[in-house]
């Protein structure tokens, strides 16, 4: 891969969280890496007053946790511009065309810009409709927008949104984060399903009996209750990433590996995702809330009882759906999926769950299945990142009794040392122009469309929300949803082995 990239980037949010937790630590990873080296320069923009060494000291203090030493940091952190700016006042785009236009000579960044928006979705917009306006875009490099989620509130504000975003911008030139794209392991699902003949061969409804993901957060809504009580479960961890993980898990084999055929694809599935009428909707659908719960002598709050939160709150912090895809691959294999916060560990898992044999010549009766666990292809995103295969064998001993045994592969720390955080890879990728890993505007209104058909069901439905207990997998309506077609979560911490 090319080294010493040439790139201003401007960061609109320049002090705000994510920009110091994620962006500029991602950013020093690239550098230390040798992607960036001489010909890049970062221009912060906040409206906050502060001078250029302020922001250096708030550069250096997001790279505390690097061992690397001081004089690296410290010229790292030179390459950092402030500029103080009011998004919605035009004249400050002037000011920031001015001197982006004199880093792009002095580290002869070759007229290269990525544009990221890293701070209320509610300037999406405007930022970019300034960036047409005022000329900000420049003639002879790239010029490439990286957006952050969330992108829209349902699919018309996200279509407004993108409206307004292709005025200044080409869809090719939008980079649409979706991190969990950039995981080892979600990435890794590529590899598994068109690296592997023998899983190719298998993967479809006539092996396949169901797949299980689940997104668990052992935290609750912590001080984002603000943003959350507007959100919710859905909106916030179903509309994006599981969409995301079900469209990798269940396109079809892509012409290429490149970001066009791999969007393509990914949309062709959601396109084939059955829609369900609001009766469907209330079988297929559980949404919930965290109860109040005591743990260990103490009354933990429940969602309703967190600072900020209304007590009458109907926001889910809890989902788990039945989705079906109406195509030859997966006509009739459930996908289920799950998702919620306090929940008994924070874990995110896959289980591609396959059928069992027809008979069971082992049991005195051969059509009692209960005896035989289904082979489980599980794939562990995070923390632990790796595959296992379940399969059965002999128990060892007299008699015959079979007993599920692992093919495990773990990722070990040595081989995790070089993966990158997600939000390095997703900044690299973008430097280099590939979209494979980034959301396409056809993916995003699909996955809208399904998520929106939801939420109007539930919000027309003012009867109170099922709680579960803290430290669950959640309420017993998403444990009936999968046993209504004879299986189980495979995923269940609460069982411990
Ligand atoms: P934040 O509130 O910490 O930062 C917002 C930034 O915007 C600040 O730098 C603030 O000064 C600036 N700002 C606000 N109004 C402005 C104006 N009128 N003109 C100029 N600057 C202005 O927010 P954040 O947590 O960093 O999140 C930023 C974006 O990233 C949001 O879209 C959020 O949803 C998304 N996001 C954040 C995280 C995270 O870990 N923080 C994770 C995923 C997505």
């Amino acid at each position: 891969m090319r080294t010493d990239l040439a790139a201003l980037f401007i960061i609109f949010g320049g002090s705000g969280d994510l920009a110091q937790r994620k962006l500029y630590p991602a950013l020093f990873n690239l550098y230390q890496k040798g992607y960036l080296k001489e010909h890049f320069a970062v221009i912060g923009t906040a409206r906050r007053p502060w001078s250029d060494e302020h922001y250096h000291e708030i550069i250096m203090t997001s790279l505390a946790g690097f061992e690397a030493d001081e004089t690296v940091k410290k010229t790292f952190a030179s390459h950092f511009y402030y500029q103080s700016h009011d998004v919605t006042d035009a004249q400050h785009y002037e000011t920031l065309k001015q001197l982006a236009a004199k880093l792009d000579d002095q580290y002869q960044l070759q007229q290269n810009r990525i544009y990221y928006m890293a701070m209320s979705p509610r300037f999406f917009g405007t930022i970019a409709s300034h960036l047409g306006s005022e000329a900000l875009l420049t003639a002879d490099g790239f010029n490439r927008l990286i957006i952050e989620k969330p992108f829209g509130r349902d699919y018309d504000s996200a279509k407004i949104l993108n409206d307004e975003l292709t005025q200044t911008f080409e869809e090719d030139q939008i980079y649409r984060i979706d991190h969990y794209l950039g995981k080892e392991m979600i990435q890794n699902i590529m590899a598994l399903r068109f690296g592997n003949g023998l899983l190719g061969a298998v993967w479809n409804k006539q092996f396949i009996d169901n797949v299980q993901i689940t997104l668990a957060e052992s935290v609750g809504v912590e001080d984002r209750a603000g943003y959350y009580e507007t959100s919710g479960a859905l909106r916030d961890m179903m509309q994006n990433h599981i969409m995301q993980v079900i469209g990798m898990l269940a396109m079809e084999m892509p012409v290429s590996f490149s970001a066009e055929d791999v969007q393509r694809e990914k949309t062709r599935l959601f396109k084939s995702i059955q829609p369900y009428t609001p009766a469907e909707i209330k079988t297929n659908f559980v949404r919930a809330q965290y109860g109040e719960t005591p743990v260990e002598g103490q009354t933990q709050p429940g969602y309703r009882q967190e600072t900020n939160v209304a007590p009458a709150s109907q926001t889910e912090t809890f989902v788990a759906g039945k989705v079906l895809i109406d195509n030859e691959r997966w006509c009739g294999v459930p996908f289920y999926v799950r998702t919620g916060k306090r929940l008994a560990r924070k874990e995110t898992q896959i289980n591609i769950v396959f059928k069992k044999t027809g008979v069971n010549i082992f049991a005195p009766d051969k059509n009692d299945q209960s005896a035989v666990a289904p082979d489980v292809l599980t794939i562990f995103v995070e923390p632990e990142q790796g595959f296992a295969l379940t399969l059965n064998g002999k128990k060892v001993g007299q008699g015959f009794e079979l007993v599920p045994g692992q093919l495990a592969y773990q990722y070990n720390q040595q081989m995790l040392a070089d993966s990158p955080e997600a939000y390095e890879r997703l900044i690299l990728e973008a430097l280099n122009g590939d979209g494979t890993n980034f959301t396409h505007w056809r993916e995003l209104a699909a996955s809208w469309q399904f998520v929106d058909a939801i939420r109007k069901v539930w919000d027309a439905d003012q009867t109170a929300l099922p709680t579960y207990p803290i430290g669950s997998m959640g309420p017993k309506e998403a444990t009936e949803l999968v046993q209504s077609t004879g299986a189980e979560w495979i995923f269940d911490p609460t069982q411990s082995k």
